[in-house]
């Protein structure tokens, strides 16, 4: 499952000058690509979805709205802002000159129809996903669709969608490949001591818990790497893992002593420790006996492996079988 940020176009990322179709006259709002990069950075998917009642109205034709949407994207990417989807309702209830739009539709905010289809798309869970909008339906359309909601306004709500951007991801532990690397250079250019451990945290129980505020007592901030689904597959069988990436991610964060998370799809860490560079790489007390992979990896680099006891009687496994028995 992906998480999203569905965003309004006019008036959140181009300046609404009323039912805009002119690409000469598009003005991308300051701040909105580097809002864009942000998200995607933070491993949001953006999608756009907005409402184009002026093609219903005969002020321009569905095609104009393409091509606007076309070049928009052009510019975005352009700035290294990336959209991942745009959906547009051409309709209009009781407004419109045109025929074939003039209709009551599912798509038109604040109907959630655009949302809901691109969740489907996407394969988006809503619950974890934004709509950013400056008009009272895109947030009715936001909140329909069982997504949180920031408003776009002069006097209330937050000024624009850089400072959207900056309330979502503000306390954001869940990083991108791309975002751990940003994050870890800042933190070694402020001489914070790294701390890195990675593993599956499928189910979590107390022994995950006491593991990882053990490791974070270790330095300054924990930054724990978790196995991707696919790799949860081959280590631990198919019917693995429980709780998807996102979900397993989105629950570490939630530990005060996990500062940061990202989902890696190799087999080992390398590729993510090489990024990573931490001062102290954290294994499992049951991994003493046994070759570690990535170990050169992190001693070339001036680190070192330590290892952590598990507490006793506790594992996903036999959580699991646990379980299993209940009738
Ligand atoms: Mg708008
Ligand atoms: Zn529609």
């Amino acid at each position: 499952m992906n998480r999203a940020i569905f965003l309004d176009r006019d008036g959140v990322i181009v300046k609404d000058k009323g039912y805009i179709h002119k690409i000469e006259d598009m003005e991308i709002i300051e701040g909105a690509a580097d809002a864009v990069k942000a998200f995607n950075n933070a491993g949001f998917k953006v999608i756009v979805v907005s409402n184009q009642a002026g093609i219903a109205r005969g002020y321009y034709k569905e095609d104009d709205t393409v091509e606007f949407n076309k070049a928009m994207l052009d510019k975005l990417e352009k700035a290294g802002a990336q959209i991942d989807a745009v959906y547009f309702c051409p309709h209009h209830p009781t407004e419109g000159k045109v025929e074939k739009y003039s209709k009551v539709c599912e798509c038109r905010k604040p109907a959630p129809g655009m949302i809901l289809q691109a969740a489907k798309e996407h394969e988006i869970d809503l619950r974890y996903s934004w709509m950013i909008g400056d008009r009272q339906s895109d947030i009715e359309a936001g909140k329909k669709a069982g997504c949180k909601t920031i408003f776009i306004g002069e006097d209330k709500g937050v000024k624009n969608l850089k400072e959207a951007a900056g309330i979502i991801l503000h306390r954001d532990k869940i990083k991108s490949r791309y975002g751990i690397e940003e994050t870890c250079k800042k933190l070694k250019a402020a001489r914070k001591k790294i701390v890195f451990t990675n593993g599956c945290f499928d189910l979590l129980h107390p022994g995950h818990v006491h593991y990882l505020q053990e490791a974070k007592k270790l330095g300054d901030v924990l930054i724990v790497g978790i196995n991707s689904d696919a790799s949860v597959k081959k280590i631990k069988g198919k019917m693995r893992p429980i709780n998807s990436g996102f979900e397993r991610a989105y629950v570490l964060a939630g530990l005060q002593c996990v500062d940061y998370v990202t989902i890696f799809e190799e087999d080992t860490p390398i590729e993510l420790l090489k990024v990573v560079n931490p001062t102290v790489h954290v294994k499992g007390g049951d991994w003493e006996s046994k070759p570690i992979p990535e170990r050169e990896t992190v001693e070339r680099n001036g680190g070192k492996v330590v290892f952590i006891k598990f507490l006793d009687g506790y594992s996903t496994t036999s959580l699991i079988e646990k379980i299993r028995k209940l009738k």
